[in-house]
């Protein structure tokens, strides 16, 4: 599907009330997630989950809005703000680490706290899409077949067991996919995942647009607009 890189599917990871200091990397501020949300209800954009690209009936204006790892803090600022909107989103849950931190990332200072069972029924509830991140956020190319396929589809497995609902979207952690990956990613019966390449028109490799604590309003506004592969190809050329 030629045009699927066209549609903006941008990625977030988390949204804090901190102030400007304490905000870095993946760490975007709520009051730029809402001026961000603004712009893209003003500019007549409709956000659909993930798995809703691969369907016929798209809206003229589609935006998919992921969210990486499953923070608290999407149920705490985002959450609020995307009901205000009226908007769904993507959120990609560690199944083995749901309720409790993100004891995978050895660079953080300290653990930061995940979404509870309760808190991601009630997203559920009202719409919000929730995709599988494997069990414990492995480096699935460097592992053994076998236990990448359980990584895989036993996330899927426990994530519906809390939505009571099949899930049928999947993301890559660290962005990291191998052509046998993305073979048993379809084998356990995803329709589709995320990387994090921006070329890709590949269902099981979609492509995201990363925001950042940095991303400008303007810098955002870019990365909605349908020309931005191409304006990210053309940058690279400028900077060699
Ligand atoms: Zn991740």
């Amino acid at each position: 599907m030629l045009w699927l890189n066209r549609v903006p599917i941008l990625l977030y990871h988390r949204i804090v009330n901190l102030p400007l200091d304490e905000r870095e990397g993946i760490r975007v501020g709520l009051r730029n997630f809402r001026r961000q949300m603004n712009l893209l209800a003003w500019q007549g954009f409709k956000a659909v989950p993930l798995n809703a690209l691969l369907d016929k009936d798209l809206p003229k204006k589609p935006v998919v809005i992921t969210f990486d790892d499953g923070y608290q803090d999407n149920y705490l600022y985002a959450f609020p703000v995307l009901k205000e909107y009226k908007f769904c989103a993507t959120i990609f849950l560690v199944s083995g680490h749901i309720g409790g931190t993100n004891q995978w990332d050895s660079q953080q200072k300290e653990p930061v706290r995940l979404l509870s069972q309760d808190e991601i029924r009630e997203m559920a509830d009202y719409g919000i899409s929730f995709g599988a991140h494997t069990v414990t956020h492995p480096h699935l190319p460097q592992l053994t077949d076998d236990r990448a396929f359980y990584e895989i589809t036993q996330s899927k497995r426990e994530i519906e067991e809390v939505v009571g609902k099949e899930v049928v979207s999947f993301c890559y952690p660290y962005g990291e996919v191998s052509l046998r990956v993305k073979e048993m990613v379809a084998e356990a019966g995803f329709r589709c995942a995320c990387a994090c390449d921006t070329e890709s028109c590949d269902p099981y490799k979609l492509p995201r647009r990363q925001i950042f604590s940095k991303t400008s309003l303007f810098g955002f506004w870019r990365k909605i607009q349908r020309w931005y592969p191409e304006y990210t190809r053309l940058r690279k050329l400028w900077k060699r």
